[in-house]
């Protein structure tokens, strides 16, 4: 089994932002075979769909809105001796035919111009219920509830990422996900606090220099 470089980094609205970095290892046999390992990336990537989506109450990137879907863009370098691959999620309200999708494809599409993007995902084998719209991305990742988003769902203790409104919850879930689990190695979370705080300090300065 051999190493591989992946990061993910989740945007929302108002520069909030998760960086989360997993310890992936893929198959010995597949080195140096870029396209096996693109295509073994991608079908890891899209197993871990749910795990990398419910994880904080986002927000749609484009309009602030509660976000209910993700868009992936990805950036794989397969053909180094340590393959590196970054994943970019974007957080959405819905996906679909408006403004926020097409802003979101606008962004990415000048991202892959200037290279190093390879065309994104959303998860395709989704079921969507006619009736009803995709789970927030802030409720919990086994019930997927709505209402769970106001239950302050609590963290996995073993990735620090997803989030349960329950125990029962948490048991239910963990024979899928243990195996993404396993592999998230680390979570860095970032918010408009930090912004606020640069801010702050901006504004300090300034005040501070027209009272000399
Ligand atoms: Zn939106
Ligand atoms: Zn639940
Ligand atoms: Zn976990």
């Amino acid at each position: 089994m051999s190493n591989l470089n992946l990061l993910a980094f989740t945007y929302g609205s108002n520069d909030t932002r998760a960086e989360i970095e997993f310890r992936p290892v893929f198959p010995e046999a597949i080195r140096g075979d870029s396209d096996q390992i693109d295509e073994w990336a991608r079908t890891l990537l899209a197993s871990m769909y749910k795990d990398l989506k419910h994880t904080d109450n986002w927000t749609c990137e484009i309009c602030g809105d509660p976000a209910r879907d993700a868009k992936y863009d990805i950036a794989i370098r397969t053909h180094l001796p340590t393959p590196d691959i970054v994943l970019y999620i974007h957080s959405i309200c819905e996906e679909g035919n408006n403004l926020c999708t097409k802003t979101l494809q606008v962004q990415s599409d000048h991202m892959a111009s200037l290279g190093g993007l390879s065309p994104g995902f959303m998860d395709r084998n989704r079921l969507k219920p006619a009736s009803k719209p995709f789970p927030l991305s802030g409720s919990c990742l086994n019930c997927q509830e709505d209402n769970t988003v106001n239950s302050t769902p609590s963290r996995c203790g073993g990735c620090k990422l997803v989030r349960y409104c329950s125990t029962e919850c948490q048991s239910a879930d963990w024979k899928r996900h243990k195996k993404i689990c396993k592999v998230i190695k680390s979570v860095k979370w970032a918010d408009d606090r930090a912004r606020l705080f640069g801010d702050r300090r901006n504004l300090a300065q300034q005040v501070q220099a027209s009272a000399v």
